[in-house]
């Protein structure tokens, strides 16, 4: 048996660079065809970063059953009206950020930009009214917006959320703000909250007027935009983005100061509970969330010292208690937050608090000329059944090469199998840390290894 030299640690695997390779031209030369490329936006998540899509997925799937909430999912696929009567027609997403499909029949269909609206059409369509309120629903998916792409800004990207339908007390937001808060503190994240009442369809009317009058003396100073949509929807200006709007506003009139008696008395109630949980949170007067289902609480959140511009937010949410009478369905009190998937990863690897754990092999399977390979799958099955972690490589057949992976993964053990050991019904199993090796009965093999392993 040839021998191996070992390195110490063992080296991390090599990532492939993912750089289209470069096709010198050559005059008479078969020209390859154009490799197809990543669609602007888009990110492809690789073998490197799944590990920590998992590490999230699991956590937030965790905080879901501690909460009792149930998962939801619904289809990326949705009709137009459906974003365009709850978001609003005159907010970005639905003026300018839909994925729009028209498909053979002629229906006019969007990739989701958001998932509450589609969960409570869900709610609608389902009956879920019938069921024991409120329904508490946790999703996890893609959500697509035409942005333009930016540092951790896609055009796909992921949200979690959680939603709490047919229940209009404060509590709710405030557990709910209590969930979201959790999920980071669970990852390590520390954050703090922002949050803002947008009140109801009554005291709007009176903020409004005084909003308008406000940015009316600003005006020239407003960007495009904002002056195209001051009279008809005012606290767009609030939540533009633009760099020209955002000084202007500071000195706009805050809503908490024309809440009427009952939107008043909720919030007051949301942030007693917010004190009670001792959860450190600041009132934004500015935030007001930007899509028209909201009303009453809003509430964002940020990575603990990223406080200031709204792009770092890692999520947010608020009440809709109008929603599902929008969407044709009956009175439905609700509320409900998301999440982006990338930015919490973002977070995550930069704090480095949590890591997704290291995938443990136990064993390497070595195996040389054919008859040794049927024979190392056959013992590679041996050793699953008995829940012991395997690696192979059946495409290579020379032994070094074989021995030079498993001294890659690291594995404290490797069994071969040659010639001789197919005739005699043996396996040998190489101790890769002293380089000794010892020949065992091959219906042996699993058990022996588990108790080398210490798994029995
Ligand atoms: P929103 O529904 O716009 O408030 O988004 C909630 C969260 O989703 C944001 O705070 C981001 O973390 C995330 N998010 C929204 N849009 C994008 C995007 N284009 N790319 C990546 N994450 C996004």
């Amino acid at each position: 048996m040839p021998k191996i030299s070992k390195t110490k640690s063992a080296p991390k695997l090599a990532h492939k660079t993912h750089e289209a390779p470069h096709v010198q031209e050559d005059a008479g030369a078969k020209k390859h065809p154009r490799t197809p490329q990543l669609v602007r936006g888009m990110k492809d998540i690789l073998p490197y970063e799944t590990p920590w899509w998992d590490l999230l997925y699991a956590r937030v799937a965790d905080i879901g059953v501690s909460y009792g909430f149930e998962r939801i999912e619904t289809p990326v696929v949705e009709e137009t009206a459906l974003f365009a009567r709850s978001i609003g027609k005159d907010t970005d997403i639905v003026e300018k950020e839909m994925y729009a499909i028209t498909d053979t029949e002629g229906e006019k269909l969007v990739l989701r930009p958001e998932n509450t609206a589609s969960i409570v059409r869900a709610y609608i369509n389902h009956g879920m009214l019938n069921l024991t309120q409120p329904v508490k629903l946790w999703y996890w998916g893609p959500m697509f917006r035409h942005e333009r792409p930016q540092s951790g800004r896609y055009r796909q990207f992921h949200q979690f959320g959680f939603e709490v339908l047919g229940d209009e007390s404060p509590i709710v937001d405030a557990e709910l703000i209590l969930i979201a808060y959790n999920v980071y503190k669970n990852l390590g994240i520390n954050t703090s909250i922002q949050i803002n009442s947008i009140g109801c369809g009554k005291c709007r009317g009176a903020y409004h007027q005084s909003l308008i009058a406000y940015y009316r003396t600003v005006r020239h100073e407003m960007c495009e935009n904002c002056r195209r949509r001051l009279q008809k929807n005012p606290l767009r200006a609030l939540d533009c983005k633009e760099p020209q709007c955002q000084p202007l506003k500071k000195d706009a009139p805050h809503f908490v100061d024309y809440l009427c008696e009952p939107c008043k008395e909720h919030f007051l109630s949301v942030l007693e509970y917010l004190d009670e949980l001792e959860l450190p949170y600041f009132l934004n007067h500015s935030l007001v969330r930007g899509l028209d289902y909201y009303n009453r609480t809003v509430f964002e959140l940020y990575a603990a010292g990223e406080e200031e511009g709204s792009q770092s937010a890692l999520g947010g949410g608020g009440r809709y208690d109008g929603l599902a009478e929008i969407l044709g369905g009956r009175p439905t009190p609700a509320c409900g937050f998301a999440q982006g998937c990338e930015r919490a990863i973002l977070k995550m690897k930069e704090i480095e608090a949590l890591k997704p754990p290291a995938d443990i092999v136990h064993i390497f399977v070595a195996q040389i000329g054919n008859q040794a390979k049927s024979k190392a799958l056959k013992l590679f099955e041996n050793l699953r059944a008995a829940g012991i972690t395997v690696a192979h490589n059946l495409s290579k057949n020379g032994l070094r090469p074989q021995l030079e992976i498993a001294n890659k993964l690291g594995v404290r053990y490797s069994l071969v199998i040659g010639q001789k050991e197919v005739q005699d019904e043996t396996v040998i199993i190489r101790d890769m840390e002293s380089g000794g090796q010892e020949s065992i009965g091959f219906n042996k093999a699993a058990n022996d290894l588990k108790k080398k392993l210490g798994l029995s």
